[in-house]
């Protein structure tokens, strides 16, 4: 068993982040990562950083346009962190040596993003993200921090007591890739999830095939409420036969969409009068799947992103990964034609619920970046705000838990203050499958001390990789496709009560049908038919909690569109959802949105672009 300060699950750009920060609070600090770090997807991001730098902007315009941009579901006291201190530590990165894009002047450029009122994008060319990573890797390096990669952590180690509130995380259990064992993390500090995204979910995704979300599942079943699994980003430009990403940095430097009639639709058929291409990524989507629904998409799936009026100059020093991607992915050469885009899953604006210092619920158990809801995004994340969340509150996490006193949070966690039960009833059987009670909880027990419930929390692992081996059953894929299947065809971008409903049907044959599971690859190597398979249960907790939250909110807000109301109801839906596991029984509950702020009351209005 290995023993740390703090143990940070996860190194991209929020792990490598909360990890420096509990080292610079003088915490022995571990990260263990089922990547190596630089592989983790912050390497991805291709677009750039939200921070006001500039004379002429203030962090309060950022709040007010990311609070627009959630559709008033954002907690105020996490944007205004976020917008607050992205500036600080956005330079911060420029003094470890993030070589950012410039100007003639030398002044660090920044460029328009959607939904933004000022140009405050900041951008390492088209590959902000990987310049990130890296840049944040060295630190960890120069620094000594210990680094344990290929280790896929299976469970968190955490109390039984009957309210999450009361129970304490002590360490992980982790399956050992490379050497195929199993062993235990114990962290006497704190545990920080920092796991991402959970594209796999669906299956046309910009998200790599390791974002399934092991963080907050693992985060639900041991009594964490996960938080507005509902929104869910669909970007509007990801090529349509990989789901590959085409930056919003297109657009924001002038990249136009035209539908098959050669229409700037954008404009032309008025979804965004004002901003055009550059209105709101949920805009943005859901206007080109109506070009295409109405018959003028090409061939019937897609419309044109068209960046050639930029001239070659400017392309190859703004966009050239952009140029690559399209002709390696989709055979488009961008500087003499159009290319294909459609909408995509992208980003998954819930997660696991915390406060503004990457708190959970349970004792020493923190979470920061994709993987968290603080909640910065609400309904509907702005292009450029999830990198900075990543520095800003993986640092706050990283403080927090290496003991740094921080204040009294303004964001309640768990069933504290105006929290109420929803009352919407399921058709179908949600949760645990069989048999419910402490088995189905996956959260540990009370033992007597932090290291007896290691040890038997790591027998247990065992026993379950054991057993995934040498049984005999169902492969892990055919359950996985169907999950994605469903989810892609009935919680998309256009929602129904109808596709809603056969998505938790089909769901729960899925969970079924996991009951079965087996591993055929029986080597003790590099077995990714083992990862892949305790993977593929995280998505079904994940999707269920997903389709819950999203047939049972009857509203239209952020990305979430209900064809039943089309409209925003502030009057009954102001509200976060949250599904808490309970044992293996799913219950959905809410809690009111902050939208008292230390700048103003972000008073909802009409969101129009
Ligand atoms: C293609 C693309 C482009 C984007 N561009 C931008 C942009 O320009 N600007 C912007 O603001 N946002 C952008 N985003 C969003 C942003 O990049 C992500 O939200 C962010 O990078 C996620 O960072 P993270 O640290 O939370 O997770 P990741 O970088 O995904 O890291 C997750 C880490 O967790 C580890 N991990 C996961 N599960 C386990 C497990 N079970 N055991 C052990 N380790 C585990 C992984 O190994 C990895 O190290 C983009 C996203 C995509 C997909």
């Amino acid at each position: 068993m290995h023993e740390h300060d703090v143990v940070v699950v996860g190194a991209g750009g929020a792990g490598l982040r909360a990890a420096i920060a509990a080292q610079e609070e003088g915490a022995d600090v571990a990260i263990v990562s089922k990547l190596h770090p630089v592989r983790s997807h912050t390497g991805a991001a291709e677009g750039g950083i939200n921070a006001a730098l500039r004379d002429a902007d203030s962090w309060e315009d950022h709040a007010y346009d990311t609070m627009k941009g959630s559709d008033y579901l954002g907690d105020a006291p996490a944007v205004e962190a976020l917008c607050k201190e992205s500036p600080e530590e956005v330079i911060q990165l420029e003094h470890w040596g993030m070589p950012f894009s410039r100007e003639e002047d030398g002044r660090v450029s920044q460029r328009p993003f959607g939904g933004l009122s000022f140009p405050r994008t900041t951008y390492a060319g088209a590959e902000t993200g990987h310049q990130m990573l890296h840049t944040m890797y060295e630190q960890v390096v120069k620094r000594g921090i210990t680094v344990y990669d290929e280790w896929h952590v299976m469970d968190l180690v955490v109390t039984d007591e009957d309210d999450p509130a009361d129970r304490t995380c002590h360490g992980v259990v982790a399956y050992d890739i490379q050497r195929g064992e199993v062993d235990g993390f114990r962290a006497t500090g704190g545990v920080i999830l920092a796991t991402g995204g959970m594209g796999q979910v669906f299956d046309h995704t910009t998200n790599a095939v390791a974002n399934t979300g092991d963080g907050v599942a693992m985060a639900y079943r041991a009594g964490v409420p996960m938080e507005d699994m509902e929104f869910i980003q669909f970007h509007p430009t990801t090529l349509p036969s990989t789901g590959v990403l085409i930056s919003e940095g297109v657009r924001g430097e002038g990249g136009i969409l035209y539908n098959e009639k050669g229409e700037r639709f954008m404009f032309e058929h008025g979804y965004a009068n004002n901003d055009g291409e550059l209105a709101s990524r949920d805009v943005v989507s859901r206007a080109e799947l109506t070009e295409v629904n109405e018959g003028r998409g090409i061939e019937d799936e897609y419309v044109h992103l068209d960046m050639r009026h930029l001239g070659e100059e400017r392309i190859l020093d703004r966009l050239e990964n952009i140029l690559h991607l399209a002709e390696d992915f989709e055979g488009a050469d961008g500087l003499t034609e159009p290319m294909p885009v459609k909408p995509g899953q992208h980003y998954a604006m819930g997660g696991i619920e915390t406060n503004e210092h990457g708190e959970t619920v349970i004792e020493g158990l923190y979470a920061a970046g994709e993987c968290a809801c603080a909640s910065v995004h609400g309904a509907n994340r702005l292009g450029g705000n999830a990198l900075p969340e990543l520095i800003v509150f993986g640092k706050r996490a990283g403080h927090h838990a290496a003991g740094k006193e921080m204040g009294e949070a303004e964001i309640p966690t768990g069933r504290t203050g105006d929290w109420e039960p929803a009352e919407y009833e399921f058709e179908v059987d949600v949760g645990a499958v069989g048999d419910r009670g402490p088995a189905a909880a996956d959260g540990g027990a009370v033992a007597a001390d932090a290291e007896g419930l290691l040890e038997a929390e790591i027998e247990r692992a065992r026993e379950r990789v054991e057993d995934l081996l040498s049984r005999k059953g169902r492969n892990h894929a055919e359950i996985r496709s169907a999950v994605q299947e469903t989810m892609t065809a009935n919680v998309n971008v256009f929602r129904e009560e109808e596709g809603l409903k056969q998505s938790l049907e089909d769901l729960r044959e899925a969970r079924e049908a996991y009951t079965e599971v087996a591993v055929s690859d029986p080597s003790r190597t590099f077995n990714t038919d083992l990862i892949h398979t305790m993977e593929t249960r995280n998505i079904l907790d994940i999707a269920e909690a997903l389709a819950m939250g999203a047939l049972a909110r009857r509203e239209f807000r952020g990305a979430h569109w209900r064809k039943e109301r089309q409209e925003r109801d502030d009057e009954n839906w102001l509200k976060h959802t949250l599904v808490s596991w309970n044992d293996g029984e799913p219950e959905l509950w809410y809690k009111p949105a902050i939208l008292e702020g230390e700048a103003k009351t972000y008073e909802p209005k009409v969101r129009s672009y």
